[in-house]
């Protein structure tokens, strides 16, 4: 007999779609709401960690990931110019696991969609809750079509922006920005890019990761000033800038820019909330409750361990509160390590000055993520 008989999931994204696949197995009822009428998500790569496996792992998506995205095990290290400076072997979690890879968002995206779609009692699209109140036995909730609900747990996956953090949380945090800003492409993926290259020492930092057997996408990342914004129409030529004077991967994409082009080019935040992110029978997961810059690739993969760990403790504990207290036990830190080491990573490319802070606190940090859940 599970603590709770039913749940509401508010945001349909990585985290809320986790959360209502695990939940669901449980046998507690799951109803879902997302903002966005059409349920969509941007089409940029991802890149896909050991620990990031592990939880796909968990939620029975692994399958699909060997499937539909890209596993590969090393990281080249290059020059601007081209020239390889090294390798970093990643090795696996487990022997049944790719050691990392990447994937299409919204292949990601429509796997755990497909999932929830059938796990969920209910899912409505273009709907949000308006206002929550909560008492000792259950959250009422008021959603922005007219409809009410009564849930024993309200799970707020909302994001970043996250309404529902202002409205459990109303002093939180805002997102911060980190003064930088990361681009994005995605172009054929040429047979020689067999996985990761980074190429450093130039003022941008850009990598490739393929994301699918025939497409591979291109992160940059640039130091701006705040409330840098570009126009969709000049991103093209913008980006065939950035990338002047790369060879390599990076010139092989800058060769491929056209137009037309689908170009992602977002200023980067982070947020890490105060714990405990829950009250008595709402709480937050994923960036709705620590949301980080992409520099340890981790997002998406905390955000699929709050899940996880969210069911395994609803699954072991006596009581809701006990749950609720464990889940914080076992995820503040490990959150609070890639946002904080995140964001340092950030500030030291900002500085521009070499350092070996840098791989040491990747190293550090992916070497801690790497440890049981
Ligand atoms: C530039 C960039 C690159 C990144 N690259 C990587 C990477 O390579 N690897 C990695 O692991 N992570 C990466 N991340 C992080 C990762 O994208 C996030 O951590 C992850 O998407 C968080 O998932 P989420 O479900 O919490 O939030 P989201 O993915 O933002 O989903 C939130 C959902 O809630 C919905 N929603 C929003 N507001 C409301 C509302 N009021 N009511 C109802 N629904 C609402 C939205 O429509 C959306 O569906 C990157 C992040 C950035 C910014």
């Amino acid at each position: 007999m599970p603590l709770i008989r039913n749940a509401l999931v508010v945001g349909g994204g990585i985290a809320g779609m986790s959360a209502a696949l695990v939940l669901s197995r449980l046998g507690i009822e799951i109803d879902l709401v997302d903002q966005d009428p059409d349920w969509r998500v941007y089409g940029a790569g991802i890149s896909i960690t050991g620990p990031t496996l592990r939880a796909f792992q968990h939620l029975g998506i692994l399958e699909d990931f060997r499937q539909h995205g890209y596993c590969a095990s090393d990281t080249r290290l290059f020059t601007p110019q081209g020239h390889p400076i090294g390798e970093i072997a990643t090795p696996p979690l487990a022997a049944d696991l790719p050691a990392g890879g990447g994937i299409m968002r919204p292949i990601l995206h429509e796997m755990l969609a497909s999932r929830t779609r059938t796990a969920a009692a209910d899912i409505r699209l273009g709907v949000t809750v308006d206002s929550l109140t909560e008492d000792a036995e259950g959250v009422d909730v008021q959603f922005s079509d007219g409809r009410e609900g009564r849930y024993d747990l309200v799970i707020g996956a909302d994001g970043i922006y996250s309404r529902m953090r202002t409205l459990l949380f109303p002093e939180a945090p805002r997102p911060r920005f980190t003064g930088q800003a990361c681009w994005r492409i995605t172009v054929p993926r040429p047979p020689q890019v067999t996985g990761v290259e980074m190429y450093l020492g130039a003022p941008i930092k850009a990598g490739v990761n393929p994301c699918a057997a025939d497409k591979m996408y291109l992160f940059a990342l640039e130091s701006i000033a705040p409330n840098t914004r570009h126009t969709p129409a000049d991103l093209p030529d913008l980006l065939r800038q950035r990338l002047s004077g790369f060879g390599g991967a990076i010139a092989f994409v800058r060769d491929q820019i056209t137009d037309d082009s689908i170009i992602n080019f977002r200023p980067l935040e982070a947020l890490l909330l105060p714990g405990p992110w829950h009250t008595g029978r709402t709480i937050l997961i994923g960036d709705a409750a620590h949301a980080t810059t992409p520099h340890l690739a981790s997002g998406a993969g905390m955000a699929m361990e709050d899940a996880v760990v969210l069911g395994a403790e609803l699954a072991a504990a006596d009581s809701l509160p006990a749950a609720l207290s464990a889940f914080m036990a076992r995820r503040f830190d490990r959150a609070a390590l890639v946002v904080n080491n995140s964001v340092r990573l950030g500030e030291i490319e900002q500085s521009g000055v070499h350092s070996e802070e840098h791989p040491r606190l990747m190293n550090a940090t992916m070497a801690a993520l790497a440890q049981p859940l």
